[in-house]
């Protein structure tokens, strides 16, 4: 019997084989809106019409629930697109959901403006305080616990499995959204979480070049709703898009690899710099979800946050010195960029629980020359 594959080889083989008609080893873009049927309603390989499913679409949703260790996988048009499907499948009016109290600023506004103006109301938790989260579920009213590990931008790392079996025990549906980690480096089904988001506009797409998302789901039930809500409401990724993400997939680990290592170099040296006061990085070891993050993750990720001792004017100096760490919002490419989450991803939540102290920096280190990546952040700070 064959053994079962390891994840390396899953990322550039699952879901895909090479085109039957002419051998091509890569799946085709099926750039196609509709498909001709053998006599009406016999349709050829399942295929009816692209918004209820394309052939590069299937490669792709095969991939990411293979990578997540899932059973179903669904892709979408953006992460926000493939949030607000599981949100609409599980949720009706005076439902009540938990979240984190610093999820992405997207996540916080599609939950408390558009889903909040239907009648659902959320609480925002300190997600690492598991007493904290217990005290906010609503026993029969909460029905999602949100959970964003490595959270944004603060880099906290919450316990999935003790979140899984603390909201199972309410019979919440317990959500991870596992952008930051990436599959290459973090299972949260395996954990016991229930549904897995990405948005593979990040690490998964890899390359800055594309916009996507993706549920991955065991429960039969819950996939077929959601599967129903994308055929239905039609946020769907286009076939492009699904093809430039699948080929990004192909060098996920290879570039997490590089990822980490960057950014445990650039998190050791800055640590200790009299410029800054915290170094925000899992991998090192007086952050406080080291151990758990060694336990749960395969590596510590691309991410860190900086707080600057010299307050918002020494941070807004650095994030507009940097040359390599381009000044952008997102993630996760192979290039590195800088970002100043209180006014730029974070904007969203100012004046909200969630806001971001305007000393903070976040910096998405990518797969550049280790020496070039420290000789740039060195020389956008002040001399030693
Ligand atoms: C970017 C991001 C999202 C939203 O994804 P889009 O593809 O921009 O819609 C959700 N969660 C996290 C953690 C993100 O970084």
């Amino acid at each position: 019997m064959a053994r079962t594959q390891n994840f390396d080889t899953i990322a550039i083989h699952a879901g895909q084989g090479f085109d039957p008609t002419t051998g091509a080893v890569i799946p085709p873009i099926y750039q196609t809106s509709t498909y001709v049927q053998e006599s009406i309603g016999n349709l050829r390989g399942g295929y009816e019409y692209s918004r209820g499913g394309n052939p590069t679409r299937t490669v792709l949703e095969t991939l990411l629930a293979a990578l997540e260790g899932g059973k179903h996988g669904l892709s979408f048009a953006s992460g926000l697109a493939a949030e607000d499907t599981i949100l609409r499948a599980l949720l009706a009016p005076g439902d009540h959901i938990v979240l984190g109290n610093d999820v992405y600023g997207g996540t916080h506004r599609l939950i408390n403006r558009v889903h909040g103006a239907w009648g659902v109301q959320n609480s925002t938790v300190e997600m690492s305080d598991l007493a904290a989260v217990e005290r906010a579920i609503i026993p029969g009213k909460t029905k999602i616990l949100w959970v964003e590990t490595p959270s944004n931008p603060l880099m906290k790392i919450s316990d999935i499995s003790a979140l899984a079996e603390l909201g199972h025990r309410f019979g919440v549906t317990v959500i991870v959204d596992n952008t930051f980690a990436s599959p290459a480096l973090q299972h949260p089904l395996a954990f016991g979480a229930d549904v897995v988001v990405h948005s593979t506009t990040k690490y998964l797409g890899g390359h800055s070049d594309v916009l996507g998302g993706a549920l991955i789901i065991n429960d039969d039930e819950l996939a077929e709703k959601a599967g129903f809500l994308q055929f239905a409401a039609g946020p769907v990724s286009a076939p492009l898009d699904a093809w430039l993400t699948v080929r990004g997939i192909k060098t996920l680990s290879v570039r997490m690899d590089r990822h980490c290592s960057n950014a445990q170099a650039i998190a050791e040296h800055l640590q200790g710099h009299r410029a800054i006061d915290t170094v925000y990085y899992p991998g090192l070891p007086d952050h406080p979800g080291h151990d758990l993050a060694k336990r749960q993750m395969r590596g510590f990720g691309g991410m860190l946050s900086l707080a600057f001792a010299g307050g918002a004017p020494a941070a807004r100096a650095f994030a507009e010195s940097t040359h390599l760490f381009q000044l952008a919002e997102s993630l996760g490419g192979v290039e590195s960029l800088v970002n100043y989450p209180s006014e730029m991803t974070h904007a969203s939540v100012r004046g909200t629980e969630l806001e971001v102290p305007d000393n903070i920096i976040r910096l998405s280190v990518g797969i550049e020359d280790m020496a070039d990546l420290i000789d740039d952040v060195e020389q956008a700070l002040p001399a030693r």
